[in-house]
């Protein structure tokens, strides 16, 4: 018999991880307060959260969720099929719904849940294609992995890549998938020429809107509203609540008749816990600010634009994004590595993001802005980078 050990193949899997310096390695935060995180007994500035609003630690928002809380206790209890669908639950999915002015909303466990959710409840055939952008988000290729259905990538924001794709699988049922805004690049996908595309190929578009809900387009409603597309266009749109919304789960947006299918056959639904109503109280507490608070998104973009002019003043490349992921691309993982351990010595929490989460020679530091931010803390976080830019390239600053 020749099968091979687990515990040895892990074991020599991970020895190559370390030799190539790709261990993956958690921080753990003992307090947390708006942007200040405390991480092995030191106060860091952050500047790598998703809570773009600052709604996570937000008055309304945390007195939501403790009220519901007290009143329904901390867990979902069962699956929304079976006996745990709340009227909490069934506001939010109404607020979302009324918020992005579409028919109906689901809410999911998480994004990577939805995302699996719809790709294997509607293309369940291996005729049928799923067509993506290559720097489309994890969650959604292993969606059209388990969905079972072919899996065609076109080159990043390529409408044409993507027609192509379509084009070259005339027979099968077809869905065209992208990021709104891209997770480690905080490009916006040209959505209005992929809802034109997607219209002459009868693929139905489907936006994982996770970091654009809340954050771009009138009143928060994202990249789709940003783009002028309705859900006529784009019968379905991710939002994440984890991000913007500083809270946790998801939820599908869009098309009624689709929408109603996924609620009674897609398996990463059905066979799921309901998040906890107390949860759902904190969301839909967030989703009522972040719709009212244009504050917000108005000191948010400020802020981004004081970053990049700072930035390019020192001389940084920056990649053309408005959104609040601004990274900055030092190729190789040591380089990332090693001004991320320079501007944690001058106390900035900055992510150095290595392969195989974004492309080989792609590693970079990734950047996120929060209205919580200060314009004083922008600034020195862009002279800390100057800084650490000349450590690094004077050697010093070298990271084990
Ligand atoms: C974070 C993210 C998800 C997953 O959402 P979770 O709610 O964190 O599971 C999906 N898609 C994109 C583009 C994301 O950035």
């Amino acid at each position: 018999m020749s099968r091979p050990r687990l515990h040895e193949r892990v074991a020599a899997l991970r020895e190559q991880r370390a030799a190539q310096v790709r261990t993956r390695l958690r921080r753990t935060v003992t307090r947390r307060d708006g942007v200040r995180f405390e991480v092995d007994g030191h106060w860091l500035t952050g500047f790598c959260g998703n809570d773009y609003l600052g709604l996570a630690q937000q008055f309304a928002v945390v007195n939501a969720l403790q009220d519901t809380a007290s009143r329904d206790g901390a867990g979902g209890i069962a699956s929304h099929l079976v006996c745990g669908h709340h009227a909490v639950h069934e506001a939010l999915e109404r607020e979302l719904a009324e918020w992005l002015q579409a028919p109906r909303a689901l809410l999911f466990g998480s994004g990577y849940l939805a995302n699996l959710a719809v790709v294997q409840a509607l293309l369940s055939d291996d005729e049928d294609v799923c067509v993506q952008d290559r720097l489309n988000h994890a969650s959604l290729i292993d969606a059209a992995r388990l969905a079972g259905c072919r899996l065609r990538r076109y080159p990043h924001a390529d409408p044409e890549g993507a027609l192509r794709q379509l084009r070259g699988v005339p027979d099968g049922a077809a869905m065209l998938v992208t990021d709104g805004v891209f997770s480690m690049d905080g490009d916006v996908a040209p959505l209005r020429e992929l809802a034109l595309v997607s219209r002459v190929q009868h693929a139905t578009l489907y936006v994982d809107d996770a970091h654009g809900v809340g954050v771009l387009g009138p009143d928060g409603r994202g990249s789709v509203a940003a783009a002028r597309l309705d859900f006529a266009a784009v019968p379905l749109q991710l939002v994440t609540l984890g991000k913007a919304l500083g809270s946790y789960g998801a939820a599908v947006v869009g098309d009624a008749s689709l929408i109603d299918h996924l609620a009674e056959t897609a398996r990463p639904y059905i066979y799921t816990t309901a998040l906890p109503p107390a949860q759902a109280a904190a969301s839909l507490a967030a989703v009522k600010l972040a719709r009212k608070d244009q504050w917000r998104r108005d000191k948010l973009e400020t802020l981004v634009g004081r970053f990049r002019n700072g930035a390019q003043q020192r001389g940084f490349e920056l990649l053309p994004s408005d959104t609040p992921i601004q990274p900055l691309i030092c190729g190789e993982d040591a380089r990332a590595l090693s001004l991320a351990a320079a501007l944690e010595a001058q106390g900035f929490w900055v992510a150095a993001i290595r392969p195989p989460t974004v492309p080989e020679g792609r590693a970079r530091l990734r950047i996120t802005l929060s209205a919580l931010h200060t314009p004083a803390e922008v600034d020195a976080l862009v002279d800390a980078l100057a800084w650490a830019r000349d450590a690094v390239e004077q050697g010093y600053g070298a990271v084990a």
